[in-house]
């Protein structure tokens, strides 16, 4: 891409004014497909800041680019925001004074605001076909060149300034499709501030004369974004780092439209956890973690792509994560729930450079926000997860489960994989614990443990429990580490699992009766 960032380190960038009225942000996503997570984050920066000001979050949905429309996407990214709990204030679901909210809806607008420019003489009409494009940039390929539409060529092609009225008039008559193109001043300077980089400049000769409006009756992203912003009254562009070369055509219409412009802060790209360059699906992939909010399901080749969501994140969890991902707070607190981000969030704390994604650190965040849930909120939340298992079980038995669990446990359906035995009698027996530990003499020595446990009259407690069974086994000389394993083996079905009169309480003197019988009979010496 070619622009200049000449970015002055020492220039003070300027901060949001606290009692700024009416801060009107927007995220604008175009529906080409699910939202990435730092499109997440775009969304969450720009809700914080209406969050802490007062101000409004709005939706706007840039869907001009028909090739690019995937079914479904509007969805997910509505989905997607309200699971992670970013509130839309104005938008397609929500409307609002400055609606539609949806460009596609907005369509009949457009055409005025291009119209305005050509009589300004800031565009003109130019009527190559993409076969002429084509050939002009292979010509300049054979020169070793890179053809740009600009002041400097803009003369030798097929458009409003190099033809004369009359030629126009009847190519225009005759049919003849033409785009808008912006006529991108030659060799000025165009600088602006942004709120993360500082002093931006742009030498408009290194920039070409964008297409504005298209031969299908559209705009493009530049006209329609622009002219949107400006009747929504945006005050902040908050958008990705991508975005920053168009920066410089966004300030022209601006300034030719005779617009007051909002002002612009470009946030830092999310990079690979490894390597160089932009987080990207791939990296995902390979290395096992989401890069998206929720699971998409790709509509033309059915490729499942997995999601935080169902990953076993917790929203709140997600939205700290990300919020890490290139601001920081200026203090060592990690853990900040929505509404502690947005008092604290600050658009000058977001660096410049891009922060590396780390799984890891991911994974921590939600471990620590699992330890921090309440255990009946935890208990509602695996409820469903059981149910799904076709276990049926009072909640308060799911609050004891996940109060034993949720230390060692960075996900919720942990607690079933390491506590499923806590729910259901074993289906099946390890085949190496089995063979390790189920040796001859074992169901015999299982059947009077049965009978001791049968006729027990003790307390069904832990403690009392296993104090009177210890003395059982010592009168019985047996080995304490052969009977444990093989008791184990019948209650849990393998090696592994919370202590075991714990387990034998929780589960109940009848279910541990029953599944001592069931191993007896059922695991094979
Ligand atoms: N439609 C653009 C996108 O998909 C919006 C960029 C902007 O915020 O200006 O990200």
């Amino acid at each position: 891409m070619i622009w200049v960032n000449d970015v002055k380190d020492n220039y003070p960038k300027s901060n949001i004014s606290m009692n700024q009225q009416n801060v009107r942000v927007r995220f604008a996503p175009s529906p080409t497909g699910p939202l990435h997570m730092g499109g997440v984050r775009t969304a969450l920066f720009n809700y914080l800041l209406a969050k802490k000001t007062g101000g409004t979050f709005i939706l706007r949905i840039e869907d001009t680019d028909q090739t690019r429309f995937v079914p479904g996407a509007e969805d997910y990214i509505m989905e997607a925001l309200k699971w992670c709990g970013i509130q839309v204030d104005e938008g397609i679901v929500e409307g609002g004074p400055y609606g539609p909210y949806r460009q596609s809806d907005r369509k009949a607008l457009y055409q005025q605001y291009a119209s305005q420019l050509l009589e300004s003489g800031n565009a003109y009409l130019a009527f190559d076909s993409p076969e002429d494009l084509e050939q002009v940039r292979s010509e300049y390929e054979t020169k070793g060149e890179t053809f740009t539409y600009n002041a400097a060529t803009r003369q030798q092609m097929r458009n409003s300034l190099s033809l004369s009225k009359s030629v126009v008039d009847q190519l225009i008559a005759s049919g003849e499709k033409y785009v808008i193109r912006f006529k991108m001043p030659d060799d000025e300077v165009v600088t602006d501030n942004d709120l993360i980089r500082g002093s931006v400049s742009f030498n408009t000769s290194l920039l070409d004369d964008k297409v504005l409006f298209k031969s299908d009756g559209m705009p493009t992203y530049h006209l329609a974004n622009v002219v949107d912003d400006h009747l929504m009254e945006i005050t902040h562009v908050i958008r990705g780092e991508e975005w920053l070369p168009s920066m410089p055509l966004h300030v022209l219409l601006y300034e030719k439209f005779e617009w007051e412009k909002p002002v612009f802060a470009h946030l830092p790209l999310i990079l690979k956890p490894v390597g160089k360059g932009k987080l990207s699906k791939r990296d995902g992939d390979k290395m096992g973690f989401p890069v998206f909010p929720l699971r998409w399901t790709d509509p033309f080749t059915s490729e499942v792509s997995s999601g935080y969501r169902e990953e076993g994140y917790f929203p709140d969890a997600f939205v700290n994560l990300l919020a890490m991902l290139g601001w920081n707070p200026g203090t060592e607190q990690e853990i900040f729930s929505m509404d502690e981000l947005a008092e604290a969030f600050d658009l000058s704390r977001v660096g410049k450079s891009g922060s590396k994604f780390d799984p890891e650190k991911a994974k921590w965040f939600n471990h620590q926000y699992m330890q921090q849930k309440d255990n009946a909120e935890l208990a509602e939340m695996l409820m469903p997860i059981l149910h799904e298992k076709g276990v049926k079980v009072e909640v308060d038995y799911v609050v004891k489960v996940v109060e034993m669990l949720k230390e060692r446990a960075t996900f919720l359906p942990e607690i079933w994989d390491q506590g499923f035995y806590f729910f259901e009698d074993p289906k099946s027996y390890d085949p190496k614990t089995v063979s390790k530990r189920w040796k001859e003499g074992v169901p015999e020595m299982m059947q009077e443990i049965y009978d001791f446990l049968a006729s027990y009259q003790g307390a069904w407690s832990p403690a009392i429990v296993k104090e009177d069974f210890s003395a059982f086994v010592t009168k019985k000389q047996w080995n304490f580490g052969l009977v444990m394993n093989a008791f184990r083996l019948c209650i849990v079905g393998a090696a592994m699992g919370a202590d075991l009169f714990e387990i034998c309480a929780m589960i109940g003197k009848e279910a541990t009766l029953r599944r001592i019988q069931n191993g007896i009979q059922n695991i094979p010496v």
